[in-house]
């Protein structure tokens, strides 16, 4: 693998070849994408609320003022931040349709678990659900199929990728980086499949709507950046 790509993890930037900057903003409860072109900057998920002071701090280091946030999907470690970011800088907040309701409630169903020890997890997790309720967000840009970014000077679009949630959001910028949310992980030991999605079917089919783009570099919403040799090969498998 080539060097610069191990560069990038370590320092967690992405410089597409159209001259955007991606960066991860801190350690968060998700991994919180910047995403920046000639000075506009749009925020990709928002972690949880109790990161807000961390992510807060962040901001006015780099002096950021997100002009939009968007959300890969709205499980309560991603929107957890979505309302207060609205509240706060004016960002405006893009979700898909199928989980505008569930954000304007702060309530997400978690989804269930795709290993054995996960499925078990979620049994317990269910009993606990309103643990996992954030504060709700009416969101400012409902999408269904697509959502073009050019608004906001970023090149890019924002695509209908469910499986890991209903109104799962995949993010493409400058036709090369994806990023993901939840729909593949670098968290997990040899493998970018998640350990918890709604439905494997509709997930796959999201991961071959990826592959077929033909993009480099997968950012997924927790862990290290994925190639996109390892998103085929793990494909290959399970399809
Ligand atoms: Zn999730």
């Amino acid at each position: 693998m080539k060097l610069e790509y191990y560069l990038s993890i370590m320092n967690r930037i992405h410089n597409t070849q159209n001259g955007t900057t991606i960066t991860r903003l801190t350690p968060a409860g998700c991994n919180i994408w910047v995403v920046t072109r000639n000075d506009r900057t749009i925020i990709v998920d928002t972690g949880i609320s109790f990161d807000r002071s961390r992510i807060e701090r962040a901001l006015k280091r780099k002096g950021i003022i997100p002009e939009a946030v968007i959300l890969t999907h709205t499980h309560f470690d991603h929107a957890g931040n979505a309302a207060w970011l609205q509240a706060e800088y004016g960002s405006g907040v893009v979700v898909q349709e199928a989980e505008s309701g569930m954000l304007a409630a702060g309530d997400t169903p978690i989804p269930e678990g795709t290993y054995t020890f996960t499925r078990g997890m979620i049994g317990i997790g269910r009993k606990m659900q309103p643990v996992f309720r954030y504060d709700p967000c009416v969101a400012e840009h409902v999408f269904n199929d697509q959502f073009d970014l050019n608004r906001f000077g970023i090149n890019g679009y924002v695509m209908h990728t469910p499986g890991h949630s209903p109104g799962g959001a995949t993010v493409v910028i400058d036709d090369e980086t994806v990023i993901v949310g939840d729909l593949v992980v670098g968290t997990m030991p040899g493998s970018p499949f998640p350990p918890f999605a709604d439905d494997v079917t509709l997930l796959l089919n999201s991961w071959k709507k990826i592959i077929d783009t033909g993009y480099r570099s997968i950012l997924p919403g927790h862990g290290r950046p994925i190639s996109r040799e390892e998103l085929i090969k793990e494909y290959d498998k399970r399809k």
